[in-house]
Order: structure tokens, then C-alpha cells, then sequence
């Protein structure tokens, strides 16, 4: 899914460096049909009181007339990411499916010099949904698991940390491993809207 964002923070600055760009073959499909994990309305909302992402994103976005007609020319990519949204507890009774006018009959964008950063930076985190046989899908499934492994082991040191408290007595030591763990529950809440609490 492509997703529009105003800003990017260091983790996604991050991801964008490290994402190797050879990846993409260029398939167009994620020009082709997309959507925002916002409905119309709101994008059109935003757009009025000038929000970037969203003015960006309608600038080169045109709606499809409904999700039939968005079907009709990729139904593995409508499916797939109704389906993801349904798996994510996401409403899909006012999903909105988006053709960029600017993609080539070739697959080609005939603004790739110029294309805004929300192009740029697409797919911008490991998270999104991506078109079934994206070049990019083994690389995120890897950049996933990475952060989920990291996630882990930061419970796994919340424990050890409780742990060690009960072991000492001295104020000034304990409060210094709280500062260590509000660190930990701060890096783990940023993952949380990613299901952090169940990995
Ligand atoms: S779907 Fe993936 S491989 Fe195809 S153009 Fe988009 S980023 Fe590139
Ligand atoms: S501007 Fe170019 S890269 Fe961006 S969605 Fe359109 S065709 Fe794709």
C-alpha cells in the first residue's frame, strides 16, 4: 500500500538508506493501484487545509470510480491488500483505490525525474503493503524479522532489568536502571502500531 506520510522520522530515515533501489523491476503495479490507509474524504479534507502528503499524493493520484473498476485492471493487487487490511483489524467499507496518471502504458513514470517524495520513498517502511512479487517483498519479509528480533530481545533485557532491581538497594542505582528501562519501553511503543506487544 502506498502511504502517504508528512513527516518521516529517523526510522524511516533509516529504512530509506539502507533500501537497496536495484530491487525494484519496475513492474508498475504499485503506480497502478494503490491506496492510503485514509479514506477519500479525509485525504480531500487535508488537501483543503494544505497538508503536504495528502496535496502530494492527490496531485498525482486519481481515483478509481469504485473498487470494481480498480479490480477490473489488478484484481491480485486489490485482494491482497483488502485482505491485509482486514488481517490489521483496518475498515475496508470506504477504501478508496488510487491510478497514478502520470504511469506509462510501459510501466514507465513520465515524471521519474521530478516524482514527489512520497514516490521516492515508496514502499518507505518495512510495514507496507506491498503488490504480490514486488521485487522488494524478501527484503522487507528480512527487515521485518530484524526488528521483530530486536523487539524481543529489548523484552527479554526489560526482564533481566526487573530482575536486577530486586537485587539492590541503593536509590541513585535504581533509578538509573529505570532510565534504562523507560529507554526500552520508549523504542518498543514505536513499534507498537506494528503489533510489537505480540512479538
Ligand atoms: S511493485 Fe515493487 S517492483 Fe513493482 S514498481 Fe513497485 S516497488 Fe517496483
Ligand atoms: S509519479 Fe511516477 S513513480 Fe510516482 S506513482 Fe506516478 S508513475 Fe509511479
Amino acid at each position: 500500500m502506498t502511504a502517504y506520510n508528512k513527516t518521516m522520522g529517523s526510522y524511516e530515515e533509516n529504512y530509506l538508506k539502507m533500501r537497496p533501489q536495484s530491487l525494484c523491476h519496475m513492474c508498475g503495479r504499485c503506480c497502478r493501484v494503490v491506496t492510503t490507509s485514509k479514506s477519500y474524504r479525509e485525504l480531500k479534507l487535508l488537501q483543503a487545509e494544505g497538508d503536504e502528503g495528502a496535496v502530494d499524493f492527490l496531485k498525482i493520484f486519481e481515483p478509481y470510480p469504485s473498487v470494481e473498476a480498480a479490480r477490473a485492471v489488478d484484481k491480485e493487487v486489490v485482494d491482497n491488500i483488502l485482505a491485509r487490511m482486514k488481517e490489521g483489524g483496518q475498515d475496508t467499507d470506504n477504501v478508496t483505490f488510487y491510478c497514478c496518471k502520470y504511469l506509462l502504458d510501459n510501466n514507465m513514470c513520465s515524471i521519474y525525474e521530478e516524482r514527489p517524495l512520497l514516490c521516492r520513498h515508496c514502499p518507505s517502511t518495512p510495514w507496507v503493503i506491498v503488490p504480490p512479487g514486488c521485487g522488494f517483498e524478501g527484503w522487507l519479509y528480512l527487515m521485518r524479522e530484524r526488528d521483530k528480533k530486536k523487539i524481543r530481545k529489548s523484552k527479554e533485557d526489560l526482564l533481566e532489568l526487573q530482575l536486577l532491581k530486586t537485587k539492590m538497594k541503593n536509590p541513585a542505582d535504581l533509578q538509573k536502571i529505570e532510565a534504562v528501562e523507560n529507554k526500552i519501553y520508549n523504542n518498543i511503543e514505536k513499534f507498537k502500531k506494528y503489533g510489537s506487544e505480540l512479538w
